[in-house]
């Protein structure tokens, strides 16, 4: 299987809660958000060995009784055609998947819910839906990706499993007006959550790291007026 699994965080209690999974990430990504953290792991993809495919689910079966399910990370997994043959070999041996994504493949998407390959969806919303604020969040060309976006949202909200949309905040990009914009679009979902940028990781555009984030508290009042939209959210 042609899937560039980079990293692997064995055992990780944050990455789907309630459960214990090995999360792993891939190398390839589609967009450029300037306060991108895995930004080694896309630019420079060939300083990370592949770790084999026979090696993860050795991990993972040796450690069934505690380890829930994985968490597919990055980078953007969907990127890789062969992700429902990855994901079928890993729910066969009775794991759980939880998928990270940008949303910008929702065919492949699509047949991951449609074979149940999938238990739990994250997609990243980078800004409000209009492709002014999009491309400068996500580091985005083509409008064709914005739709893409759109497209995944409509079928993560028609879908039957969990899931979450979630933010990043970070003050050059998003205002009040922004996350307003983006939980109207949203209304209705099953749980919108803010993450608060940290500029103390290296960043994709290394100006980011001289932004000084929201404080707590301001996120807080984003998430109090965010909750007439969806009423689950909250801050991470
Ligand atoms: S933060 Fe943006 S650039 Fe980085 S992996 Fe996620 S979608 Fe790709």
């Amino acid at each position: 299987m042609n899937i560039a699994i980079k990293k692997m965080i064995e055992t990780s209690l944050i990455d789907w809660e309630g459960k214990i999974v090995s999360t792993l990430y891939v190398s390839l990504c589609n967009f450029r958000c300037p306060y991108c953290y895995n930004c080694d792991l896309i630019l420079h993809p060939k300083n990370f060995k592949n770790i084999p495919f026979q090696e993860i689910n050795n991990y993972l079966v040796e450690r069934k009784d505690f380890i829930d399910g994985i968490c597919m990370s990055g980078g953007e997994p969907t990127l890789y055609p062969d992700l429902p043959s990855y994901f079928k070999e890993i729910k066969d041996e009775g794991f759980l998947i939880k998928l990270d994504t940008n949303g910008a493949n929702p065919k492949l998407l699509e047949d991951l819910l449609g074979l149940g390959l999938v238990d739990y969806i994250a997609m990243d919303i980078k800004s409000s839906l209009d492709f002014d604020n999009y491309s400068k969040a996500a580091g985005i060309k083509d409008k064709i990706l914005l739709e893409r976006v759109k497209d995944s949202i409509k079928l993560i909200m028609n879908s039957k499993i969990d899931y979450e949309f979630r933010t990043t905040v970070v003050p050059l990009l998003h205002t009040e007006e922004t996350i307003m914009k983006i939980v109207k679009y949203l209304s209705g979902a099953k749980k919108y959550v803010l993450q608060n940028f940290s500029p103390l990781e290296k960043t994709l555009e290394p100006s980011f790291q001289k932004i000084i984030p929201y404080s707590a508290e301001e996120i807080q009042e984003l998430i109090e007026k965010a909750k007439r939209y969806v009423s689950n959210c909250y801050y991470r």
